[in-house]
C-alpha cells in the first residue's frame, strides 16, 4: 500500500482515485517534490475556489480533537460575513481552551467604521452563539495590518503552548498563516508552496519553538455562506476587495431595493428616510417601486439584475422572505455574505428577501 501523503496545502490525505473526494491528484502529481492537491492546486494557481463535499460534520469531529489538548484556539472570521463564517458549536469543539476571535479583511471596511464598534459587535455576537472569547483582534491579513499587534497577543495567552488556526473556508486564514510566517522569516507564500508537513488529523503543523507548533485546521465548509450559492464570477462580484463606498438611497414608502438579484429590500410603512447601502462596489444596486419588483424579478434576473448569471440562477435557492420591524435609530440590517444596510431613523417596517439558508440580521450600526 501507498505510504500516506498528506496535501502540503489542506492537510487532506492525498489519493489519485475519486476526483470527486477530499485529497483528489493525478497520478502524475505524486512525482513532485511538495504534492498538493487538485483542489489547491486550483485555488494556488487560478483562485479558484473548489468544492469539496466533505460533510460539516467531519470537519467538525477533525476539530473537536483541539478539546482533547491544550493550547490556544484562534477562530478566524469575515468581517463582511460574520453569520457565514463563524463556526457555532465552538465550545463544544474547543473545550475549555481560550479563544481569540480574529475578525479579518477589515482593509474592505470604510474608514468611517469604528473599530471598537466592529471588535464590540464581534464580541456580543459570538457570545450569542455561545462561545465566551479571551479578546478580539481586526486584522487585514492581506494587507498586513494588525498582524503585529495580533501576533503578539497569540504568544500572550498561549503561554508556551500549541496553537490551533481555525474558520470556515474563505475567511483568509491561508492568507493570515501566510503573512504571519512572511513577517518572522520572509518566506512567502508558505502554505500552499509548503515546507510544513500534515498531521494525522489533518492539521498542518508549523513549529513555533521546541515544545510548540502552530497549527493550521482544516477550513470548514458552511452550506449557508453566500459563497456557495454564487459560480466563481458571481463571488468576484459580490466579495468587496478594496473599501466599500457607501451609497445612498433616500425612499419613501412602498419602494423596493435590489442588490443585483440575489437580495431585496421593500420598505413596508414609514417616513421619508435613507438607506445607506454598504455592499461590494461592483454590486449594481436597482431602485424600484414595490408594486412592479416581483414583475421586474421575473422579467428581468441575470439582465437588470445582476449578478446572478446563468451559471448561479442555476444553483440559486429560491428568494425566501422575512419580516423587520426596524425599531431603534441607527440599525444595520445585515445580509450574510453580502453587505449591509444602515437605516438611521428607527420605527420603520421592511421586508427582506435573500436566498433560502443566507441570514438576515439586526445589530447597532457599526457607524
Ligand atoms: P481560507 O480559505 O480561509 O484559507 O482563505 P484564503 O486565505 O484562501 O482567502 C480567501 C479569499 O479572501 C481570497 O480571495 C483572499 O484573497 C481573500 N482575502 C484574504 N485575506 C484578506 C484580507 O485581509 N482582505 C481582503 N480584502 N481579502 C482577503
Amino acid at each position: 500500500m501507498m505510504a500516506e501523503i498528506q496535501c502540503q496545502g489542506c492537510g487532506a490525505t492525498i489519493q489519485t482515485t475519486d476526483p470527486e473526494q477530499p485529497g483528489y491528484a493525478p497520478a502524475s502529481a505524486l512525482e513532485r517534490e511538495d504534492i498538493i492537491c487538485k483542489r489547491c492546486f486550483r485555488l494556488k494557481h487560478y483562485n479558484e475556489v473548489q468544492d469539496v463535499p466533505y460533510q460539516d460534520d467531519d470537519f467538525l469531529e477533525m476539530l473537536n480533537q483541539i478539546s482533547h489538548t491544550k493550547g490556544l484556539v484562534v477562530q478566524i472570521v469575515d468581517i463582511f460575513d460574520f453569520n457565514g463564517s463563524f463556526i457555532s458549536g465552538m465550545k463544544r469543539l474547543t473545550g475549555n481552551n481560550p479563544v481569540i476571535l480574529v475578525g479579518n479583511k477589515m482593509d474592505v471596511l470604510p474608514k468611517s467604521v469604528n473599530p471598537g464598534k466592529v471588535k464590540l459587535w464581534l464580541k456580543r455576537s459570538a457570545k450569542e452563539h455561545g462561545l465566551e472569547v479571551e479578546d478580539v483582534y481586526l486584522i487585514s491579513a492581506e494587507k498586513n495590518q494588525g498582524i503585529e499587534e495580533l501576533s503578539r497577543a497569540i504568544d500572550r495567552y498561549r503561554n508556551g503552548k500549541d496553537v490551533y488556526v481555525v474558520g470556515t473556508t474563505n475567511v483568509g486564514k491561508s492568507t493570515f498563516i501566510n503573512t504571519l510566517i512572511s513577517n518572522t522569516s520572509g518566506v512567502k507564500d508558505a502554505i500552499t508552496t509548503s515546507y510544513f508537513p500534515g498531521t494525522t488529523l489533518g492539521f498542518i503543523d508549523i513549529p513555533l519553538d521546541e515544545q510548540s507548533s502552530l497549527f493550521d485546521t482544516p477550513g470548514v465548509i458552511h452550506r449557508h455562506q453566500m459563497a456557495h450559492y454564487v459560480s466563481d464570477k458571481d463571488l468576484k462580484i459580490i466579495t468587496p476587495r478594496k473599501e466599500v463606498k457607501p451609497k445612498v438611497y433616500q425612499l419613501n414608502e412602498q419602494q423596493t431595493l435590489y442588490f443585483g438579484g440575489l437580495a431585496r429590500l421593500d420598505f413596508e410603512a414609514g417616513d421619508r428616510t435613507s438607506f445607506v447601502c454598504y455592499f461590494s462596489n461592483e454590486l449594481n444596486i436597482h431602485r424600484t417601486k414595490l408594486e412592479k419588483a416581483d414583475e421586474l424579478y421575473d422579467q428581468h434576473l441575470g439582465e437588470l439584475l445582476f449578478p446572478p448569471d446563468k451559471e448561479t440562477i442555476s444553483q440559486l435557492p429560491p428568494l425566501k422572505r422575512q419580516e423587520l420591524k426596524i425599531r431603534e435609530n441607527k440599525t444595520d440590517i445585515v445580509f450574510s455574505g453580502l453587505g449591509w444596510v444602515t437605516v438611521p431613523e428607527g420605527g420603520i417596517s421592511v421586508t427582506v428577501h435573500v436566498p433560502e439558508g443566507v441570514k438576515v440580521s439586526l445589530r447597532d450600526s457599526l457607524i
